[in-house]
């Protein structure tokens, strides 16, 4: 850490934030310059709060030099992870993966029609959510693991894989034989006992960015799994909440770079709810292809709009189609397979 003292800072300022930087068990390298006192901290500081040093008098900045997570960093597995599933399937590597299906299963017409078509279309994952986090508790909350039933049955007749949201911690051992990858949903993404426990768990986890969360956030939150042995985390951006009321979420496309700069997670990119509009789904997705995502999330649905939560942004399937055939396009411009 490096703390920068204002340049009228009086000897006794710099010594307490020395005295406070030791008792914080942090070695002090103090900089004397002709204007300005810089005190460089080294040692344990991924643990410190530095906002108590921010307080200080006579403290003009305080940075963080050494990331916070330690698993999630970049530094800890510089060649990028790919994580494995089956079919052959992974995702981190050369190849951009599609998952693809409605916002909620609803009943098995509807979801054994689309998985034909998401396998068709060249998908690899069916998604879908049988356990729906809806802003009004009278809106539909999902058809539970009767539903995940549906979707698992609908994907491997057609040789998907499926992922699916966990609200609860409770959820997830009746969950577990019927999901390849576990969703933990934006309003989730800091619930650290569900995280927690998510790190006990052998299987992938793919974890969505809050809806007013910082890239730091999502990597801490992602620490919290990793933290428990489960080293297979996927990102996935999915809009923020902004003053932007044009869209549903402003739907952060340079997340996936800073991600990939910061950390060796796959990230995902969720354009449905990053726009809300399905109209907007497929730019976002060909944009976010092209700034370097692992893989791309989408919402379709057989009867879009008659679906039973987020119509709006639901893909028809003609457009789920076109959408395919223009990623793999822009897959293979940036040097990817699709
Ligand atoms: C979803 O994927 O259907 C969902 C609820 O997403 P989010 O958590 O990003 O809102
Ligand atoms: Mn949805």
């Amino acid at each position: 850490m490096i703390v920068a003292m204002q340049e009228l800072a009086t000897e006794d300022q710099i010594d307490l934030v020395i005295e406070a930087m030791v008792d914080a068990g942090v070695g002090v390298h103090r900089t004397t310059g002709a204007t300005q006192t810089i005190l460089a901290g080294v040692g344990p500081t991924s643990s410190v709060d530095l906002t108590k040093f921010e307080v200080l008098p006579g403290v003009l900045h305080v940075h963080r030099i050494s990331s916070p997570y330690k698993l999630a960093g970049r530094g800890f597995r510089p060649e990028g992870t790919v994580v494995e599933f089956a079919n052959g399937v992974s995702i981190g590597g050369a190849r951009v993966v599609v998952m693809a299906g409605p916002c909620a299963i609803e009943n098995e017409v509807q979801i054994v029609e689309t998985a034909k078509r998401v396998k068709a279309a060249g998908g690899s994952f069916l998604r879908g959510g049988a356990f729906k986090p809806r802003s009004s508790p009278y809106a539909f909350q999902g058809l539970g693991i009767p539903g995940l039933q549906l979707m698992f049955d609908a994907a491997r007749a057609n040789g998907l894989l499926v992922v699916s949201e966990v609200m609860e911690i409770s959820q997830i051992e009746a969950m577990l034989p019927l999901v390849d990858c576990f969703q933990v949903g934006a309003r989730n993404m800091q619930n650290f006992n569900l995280l927690r426990e998510l790190g006990q768990v052998r299987k992938p986890v793919l974890l969505k960015r809050g809806i007013a969360a910082t890239i730091e956030e999502l990597l801490l939150s992602s620490e919290y799994i990793m933290s428990g042995g489960n080293y297979d985390v996927i990102l996935c951006e999915r809009g923020i909440r902004t003053y932007e009321t044009a869209t549903r979420n402003t739907m952060d496309i340079s997340a996936i770079p800073v991600v990939k700069k910061l950390s060796h997670l796959p990230i995902v990119a969720d354009p449905s709810h990053g726009t809300g509009h399905r109209e907007m789904v497929a730019p976002m997705a060909r944009a976010a292809v092209a700034a370097g995502a692992d893989a791309i999330l989408v919402e379709v649905h057989p009867n879009a709009d008659k679906a039973a939560s987020d119509a709006a942004q639901t893909l028809y399937l003609d457009q789920f189609d076109k959408l395919m055939s223009e990623l793999r396009v822009i897959a293979a411009a940036v040097g990817r397979t699709f």
